[in-house]
Parts: C-alpha cells; sequence; structure tokens
C-alpha cells in the first residue's frame, strides 16, 4: 500500500515545500533574504520557519515570518514549540503568530534548552504536540470569524523518537496526533526511502490517514552529514561519508545526487511531495527539484 496523496488535491505533479531559520546575523539575514525570494520563486505550497532550535531567538522567528509574507508570494508555516513555556504564554505566542497574519503551524514539544534533560520539570511539565495541536485549533476557534484559517502539522519519526522504545509506540503517538487535529505530518530527516516507506505503510495499517511528507535535506559538508545522521538516528550511507571526506569534506554535488535519487524513490512509492531542509541556501534545494522536473517556471533560469 503506498502513502496517501495530499488531501482534497490529485496532484499530477509532485508538490514540494522548504524550511528555514532565522539568520544569527545582519550578514546572514542579508543572504538569507536572497535566498527566500528563490526559493519563493519555484512556487513551494509552503516556507516554514523554525523556531527555538539550537537555541535560536524566538522573536527572529516572528520577523522572518512576517518578512515571507509581506515580501515573498509563500505561504508562511511557523514551527512552535512549548518546552519551558507555561500553557498560557504558549496561547499568547500562538496569537501573536495569528496577529502577523500566519496560520499555519507544525506543532512540537521542542528539544529540551541546553543543560536540562527530559526528566527536568521545565521539560517533562511542557505541553506535549499532541496539547499544542489542540492548543492552536482552541485558539483558531477564539480568532473572529472568517480569519480562523490555517492547517496544523506535526512531526513524525521514520527511524523513531530517540526516546521511542518500539516502532508501534512512534505509530501511535502519531496517530494521537492525527486524532487531537493535525492535518498532516513531516518527518524527521533519514537517508533511505525504504525507512520513509514502511514507516508509513505501517502507520496507515494502524489508522493514520493523514499525508506524510518527507523531509529531506541536501548536505554539503561532512559536517552536515553527522548531523543529518544523529537526527536520522541511522547512519549515513558510506558511499556518501567516503565521497565527501575525499572531496576535502565540501562537495555540494554530492548531496545533490544523494537527495534526488532518494526523492525519485520517494515520490515513486507513492510520498506526495518533499519537504526540502535548506540549510539557509537555495542553490542545492533547487537544483534537485529541478533535476526532479518540478520547477516551471524555473526561478534561476
Ligand atoms: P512530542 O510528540 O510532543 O513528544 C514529546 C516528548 O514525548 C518527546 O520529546 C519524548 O520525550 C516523548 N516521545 C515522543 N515520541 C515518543 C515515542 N515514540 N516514544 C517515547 N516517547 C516519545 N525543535 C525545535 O526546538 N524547534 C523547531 O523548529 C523544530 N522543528 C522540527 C521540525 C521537524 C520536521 C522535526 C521532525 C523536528 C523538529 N524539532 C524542532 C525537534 C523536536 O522538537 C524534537 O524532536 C522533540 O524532541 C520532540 O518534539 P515532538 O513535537 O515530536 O514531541
Amino acid at each position: 500500500m503506498s502513502p496517501v496523496p495530499l488531501a482534497g488535491s490529485a496532484p499530477t505533479r509532485a508538490r514540494f515545500s522548504f524550511e528555514v531559520f532565522p539568520a544569527r546575523s545582519g550578514a546572514a539575514a542579508l543572504a538569507l533574504g536572497h535566498a527566500v525570494q528563490h526559493l519563493s520563486a519555484a512556487g513551494p505550497d509552503f516556507i516554514s520557519v523554525t523556531y527555538g532550535a539550537n537555541g535560536s531567538n524566538r522573536d527572529a522567528s516572528l520577523d522572518l515570518l512576517r518578512y515571507l509574507r509581506d515580501h515573498t508570494d509563500a505561504l508562511p508555516l511557523a514551527h512552535l514549540t512549548t518546552v519551558g513555556e507555561s500553557r498560557d504564554a504558549v496561547r499568547e505566542t500562538i496569537h501573536r503568530i495569528m496577529d502577523a497574519g500566519v496560520h499555519d503551524f507544525l506543532a512540537l514539544r521542542g528539544d529540551p534548552p541546553r543543560g536540562l534533560d527530559e526528566g527536568a520539570p521545565a521539560v517533562a511539565g511542557s505541553l506535549s504536540s499532541r496539547e499544542l495541536v489542540e492548543l492552536i485549533a482552541e485558539a483558531r476557534a477564539e480568532r473572529p470569524p472568517l480569519t480562523s484559517v490555517g492547517r496544523t502539522s506535526v512531526a513524525a519519526y521514520p527511524n523513531g523518537h530517540p526516546l521511542s522504545r518500539s516502532r508501534s509506540e512512534d505509530i501511535d503517538w502519531l496517530v494521537a496526533k492525527q486524532e487531537a487535529g493535525a492535518q498532516f505530518a513531516i518527518t524527521q530527516l533519514f537517508f533511505r526511502a525504504e525507512e520513509y516507506l514502511s514507516f508509513v505503510n505501517d502507520a496507515q495499517r494502524a489508522g493514520l490517514r493523514i499525508p506524510v511528507l518527507p523531509g529531506l535535506m541536501p548536505v554539503s559538508t561532512s559536517a552536515q552529514l553527522r548531523k543529518v545522521a544523529s537526527l536520522a538516528g541511522r547512519p549515513a550511507p558510506e558511499g556518501l561519508t567516503r565521497a565527501l571526506d575525499e572531496a576535502g569534506g565540501y562537495a555540494p554535488e554530492l548531496g545533490v545526487e544523494h537527495t534526488l535519487e532518494l526523492a525519485r524513490e520517494l515520490l515513486a512509492g507513492g510520498a506526495p511531495s518533499v519537504h526540502l531542509y535548506t540549510f539557509n541556501r537555495h542553490e542545492q534545494v533547487l537544483s534537485v527539484l529541478r533535476e526532479l522536473e518540478l520547477l516551471t517556471p524555473d526561478p534561476v533560469a
């Protein structure tokens, strides 16, 4: 059985979306402004903005969401985490984001802040992503009629959440998020198509009906590859590791090649679209989409 297509659409051509994160300096912000113009011109379903990831400033996420809304044609989607925040504070943030004209969310619990572990009261007492899905729905219902729009997505872990003891636990967790109202899911990074396809297949057998967008990142450096491997919870493919090392640790074309192959297998296997982690660069992800013949028109050409 193949994964379900995006609800309400019968795409003849696969779709795509992007993830960016707030810039950490003025120079990086300039480069990011340039990158998001190219990304937006490619016509993605949405561009998502990370929130507080790796200690980044949360206000900077809102600024970037506003920039996307005001200066691009792309639909901005806000990642939102609950870790270390009270229910009231999270509710207020949801309204601030909606006041900024952004109504689409990726509901997350978030990683423990530096220095705290999963057992710390500030972490263990945080709302779960399932509860956040419900809180976003409540906040939407508090908006004036006709402005309570938007979709809520959640994270999925094809290779298991780091704390998961079994695949069935991961699937139960994801189905619970669907039951709370999540409309689609985006996956953690992974390296092999089979990891996504078998996870979605098993989840659908267990009652998952929402689309699951595979998250992919074309790496440019050996350091990025190591980071992806730690997120994926699986070793990086040996051939890619070796080729990057032999190239001196920097070879964007190798990441593009690997992502392209993976995307082809995923789309052929029934994935509804691809969600590309851009690392705030447009060149590699647009190369992947160009090779997949998904760019019409091509914003760089
Ligand atoms: P929840 O589903 O709410 O789970 C909360 C906690 O429950 C987990 O941390 C864990 O303790 C436990 N748990 C969850 N699943 C299981 C399971 N199967 N078995 C046992 N225990 C479980 N983090 C950020 O800080 N900012 C971001 O912008 C961000 N963006 C992300 C985007 C994507 C697509 C993904 C996949 C992850 C992102 N993350 C981000 C990381 C995410 O916040 C962490 O993975 C976090 O540990 C869990 O968040 P969650 O929403 O999946 O948690």
